[in-house]
């Protein structure tokens, strides 16, 4: 787990889904296939050439872009000219995350621990209607006021603007919020640029010590 100005006190919390709240590269992986099989069937183009040809074009946008990767739904919009709204119902009509993820009592407690008193927002780039999913299936549904996904910002993490949607729901000022996620350039540097502190986690096993480093804090 890695630190950025966490030491604050803390009113609010963003975390991220994927890879944050669960651990599962199967699943992550299949999130981004089974877009390209839903487009695959649609546009009537082999599965196999297709997904070849978005890892190429992935890696062109990386390497025009300093090192970064895209995340999926800027690669659909930048080479295929899927719009956001389409890639929210692309996302709603591909991803199907009881097949993936299952209750897991290690988190729950987790949550459990961490004070009541500090609001949770969910920002996450998938539409907000497979977060809550995938939410419920965990166990963690009921400690999240709010969820802010791709339907609700049109824009996708690292963008400025879904962080200052999720600052909004929360109700407080950066300076009291932490934002928790696996990725620095999509979880954490956008944050701290906004004035919020970060937590990297790097497995889930960092997630499920968040709850001793929140008491810390
Ligand atoms: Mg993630």
């Amino acid at each position: 787990v890695q630190l950025f100005s966490a030491d604050r006190e803390v009113k609010g919390l963003i975390f991220d889904m994927d890879s944050t709240l669960y651990e599962n590269p199967d699943y992550a992986a299949d999130q981004l296939d089974s877009q390209i099989r839903v487009l695959a069937l649609r546009w009537q183009r082999n599965v196999d050439t297709l997904r070849k040809e978005v890892y190429r074009r992935q890696a062109e946008w990386t390497s025009s872009h300093g090192g970064r990767k895209p995340s999926f739904g800027n690669l659909l919009l930048d080479s295929y000219g899927i719009s956001i709204e389409e890639s929210v119902k692309l996302r709603e009509e591909a991803i199907e995350p009881e097949r993936w993820l299952g209750r897991d009592e290690k988190l729950v407690s987790v949550f459990q621990r961490i004070r009541p008193d500090i609001e949770k927002v969910l920002l996450t780039n998938n539409p907000s209607s497979i977060a809550r999913r995938s939410l419920r299936i965990l166990g963690v549904d009921n400690f999240f006021s709010k969820v802010v996904g791709l339907d609700t910002t049109l824009v996708s993490k690292p963008h400025a603007k879904a962080f200052i949607m999720a600052l909004d729901k929360l109700g407080v000022g950066p300076q009291y919020v932490l934002s928790i996620g696996d990725r620095w350039e999509v979880d954490i540097e956008p944050a701290l640029a906004l004035g919020m502190g970060g937590i990297l986690v790097e497995s889930i096993e960092d997630t499920y010590c968040l709850a001793d480093f929140l008491a810390k804090s």
